[in-house]
């Protein structure tokens, strides 16, 4: 049998020898740039956990039960009542739901298969804090069956499947989660996670990073515990590698997002599969010769791009990037200036990961009738109203902002700029800037069906918006099992390698997940396509100076 680590006698359970020598690429990793900006700690909760998000369609109704789950007393039926869900009598039709996602996800299961008799999990507690999906179940149930004990909270507000969570709940897994809690119950869920008699967590996994941060402050001695955090988005390594640049990273890390298994093919396919979906449910449309402009040709641009051109749809780019811009020009794709074209498109899609790339003057500019969405992780990407006041940490503004913002900018004549302080001054900067947005009071917002709204301009004129500019796949439509099969096959080696690592392997840093687990990743998933891998000859494996099982490129071939 394969071993589960090669240090035999070092570590109870053994990872397979590919599965090793994480530490030698740690140099190469750290030195990578970090793909966003600025985000830190400080902030109350993470955009991603206000995105709205449904990864399927309910069985159950549950809207008419106003009741907060806090405020029930519910048991499994085993009798044990350490969760808190919507409904626990939905844990049926969240059975089913798991037992769909099961077909798609065959690595998970194949993992499961594997670690039969050998647990390499065991003793583990993870503590997670992720969207509450039927693949996430899949996921957590894997995890359970290589031996770790889970707890789990959701990442977002609106993501979790009531029916999953009380399917979870019902097996046994402590699950503190429903859809549509807010930011108290989103806290308080975390909490309960992780403020237990007699459990503590010795695992993180993490999507977005607020149950690390969470963590960070309110039980820091936790971390003399904890041997590792898995993070797989965006947002929480950013945070990750600020703590890690401050010093203040006392856990080994792994980023998930960035592994190549992760970007290469949640952002590109799963984008490529489910754009087309969310713009068909939200607006029946027909896609053949309608003029769509993409921003950003990065890999969610590239996949929505692919998808569009596939479907007969005329595609026009924009990038500030000019190695992307060079690519999208040479798959056969207009490269302009938003405003170049913004007077004549039927559709606009951000897939950025920026902000207010389309403007209050874009959409002015606009057609009858053009559909504005996003695809992007956050809703800032469309100027639909001030975004960032929520996460801003003046309570005061949060409320009195818009009115600060036009009595600064009427004196601005007498008042200096000197008199505020920066941060201030940023802030009301960027509520003078929302009040061009589009929650003005000249424009009407009708609300067609759930996601999708008509502003009308005075004169007459409608845009179609989806989904109030929040990621559109994820709001609106399903994304594919299989890809995030690949994602959370992923994650799970993550955490049996932090979890088995003999000491010193991993120091308190930010890793990426070795070239070795990648392609182990891919494999797995192989078999589902019947695909059949050629082997190197033992001559072509000397000739191209590789090991017959990998890996097969080199950590800086880019794919
Ligand atoms: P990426 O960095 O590969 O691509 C983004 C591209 O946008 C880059 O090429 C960049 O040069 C370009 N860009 C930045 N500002 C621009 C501007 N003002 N105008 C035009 N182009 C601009 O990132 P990605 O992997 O494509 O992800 C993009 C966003 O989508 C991120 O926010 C990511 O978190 C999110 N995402 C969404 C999904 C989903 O399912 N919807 C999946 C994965 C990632």
């Amino acid at each position: 049998m394969e071993k589960w680590d090669s240090n035999e006698g070092t570590s109870a359970f053994h990872v397979p020898e590919w599965m090793i020598q994480f530490a030698d690429q740690k140099q190469e990793f750290n030195k990578r740039p970090t793909k966003i900006g600025r985000r830190s700690l400080s902030r109350s909760i993470s955009q991603s956990s206000t995105d709205s998000y449904s990864s399927a369609a309910s069985y159950t109704d549950s809207s008419d039960d106003e009741t907060s789950p806090r405020d029930k007393q519910q048991k499994n039926s085993k009798g044990s009542g350490d969760f808190c869900v919507k409904n626990i009598k939905q844990a049926e039709f969240g059975r089913r739901e798991i037992e769909i996602a099961e077909q798609e996800m065959p690595a998970l299961m194949a993992l499961r298969k594997r670690a039969q008799g050998e647990k390499p999990l065991a003793g583990a507690k993870i503590v997670g804090c992720t969207h509450i999906t039927a693949q996430t179940a899949v996921l957590m149930e894997t995890l359970g069956a290589l031996g770790a004990q889970c707890r789990w909270a959701a990442c977002n507000i609106y993501s979790t499947l009531n029916e999953v969570a009380a399917a979870l709940a019902e097996s046994g897994f402590p699950v503190f989660a429903w859809k549509g809690e807010s930011e108290d119950d989103f806290w308080w869920c975390i909490d309960r996670c992780v403020n237990v008699e007699g459990w503590q967590p010795n695992m993180i996994l993490d999507d977005g990073g607020d149950l690390t941060h969470w963590i960070y402050k309110k039980y820091p001695n936790m971390f003399k515990k904890i041997k590792g955090i898995v993070e797989e988005s965006v947002t929480g390594v950013h945070r990750l590698y600020q703590l890690s640049k401050a010093g203040k990273l006392c856990v080994p890390a792994m980023n998930v997002n960035d592994s190549v298994t992760k970007q290469k093919f949640d952002n590109l396919y799963c984008c490529r599969e489910s754009i087309l979906d969310g713009l068909k449910r939200t607006t029946d449309m027909m896609f053949g010769g309608k003029q769509v402009v993409v921003c950003g040709y990065g890999e969610v641009g590239k996949g929505c791009c692919a998808a569009l051109k596939a479907m007969g749809s005329i595609v026009y780019v924009t990038e500030i990037d000019p190695i992307c811009a060079l690519q999208a020009c040479m798959d056969g794709f207009r490269l302009v200036k938003l405003n170049e074209v913004i007077r004549q498109v039927d559709i606009v899609i951000t897939c950025t990961g920026n902000k207010n790339v389309v403007t209050r003057e874009h959409l002015d500019r606009m057609k009858n009738s053009c559909i504005v969405c996003n695809m992007g992780h956050s809703n800032t990407e469309i100027d639909v109203t001030y975004q960032s006041i929520s996460q801003c940490d003046f309570l005061v503004l949060k409320f009195y902002g818009i009115f600060l913002a036009q009595l600064y900018f009427c004196l601005g004549k007498w008042l200096k700029q000197s008199m505020l302080s920066s941060p201030l001054r940023a802030a009301l900067i960027e509520l003078q800037h929302c009040q061009a947005s589009l929650r003005t009071p000249e424009l009407t917002w009708e609300r067609v069906r759930s996601q999708v709204d008509h502003v009308i301009w005075p004169d007459g004129k409608r845009i179609v918006l989806l989904a109030e500019g929040r990621l559109l796949n994820l709001s609106c439509s399903t994304v594919p099992t299989f890809v995030l099969s690949i994602t959370a096959t992923t994650q799970a080696l993550a955490l049996i390698e932090l979890y088995n690592a003999p000491e010193g392997r991993y120091k308190q840093d930010v890793y990426l997940l070795p070239k070795k687990m990648d392609e182990y990743v891919a494999s797995l998933h192989l078999p589902t396509f019947d695909a059949h891998l050629t082997e190197l000859t033992d001559e072509q494996a000397k000739y191209l100076g590789l090991n017959k099982n990998g890996p097969f490129k080199p950590n800086y071939y880019r794919y």
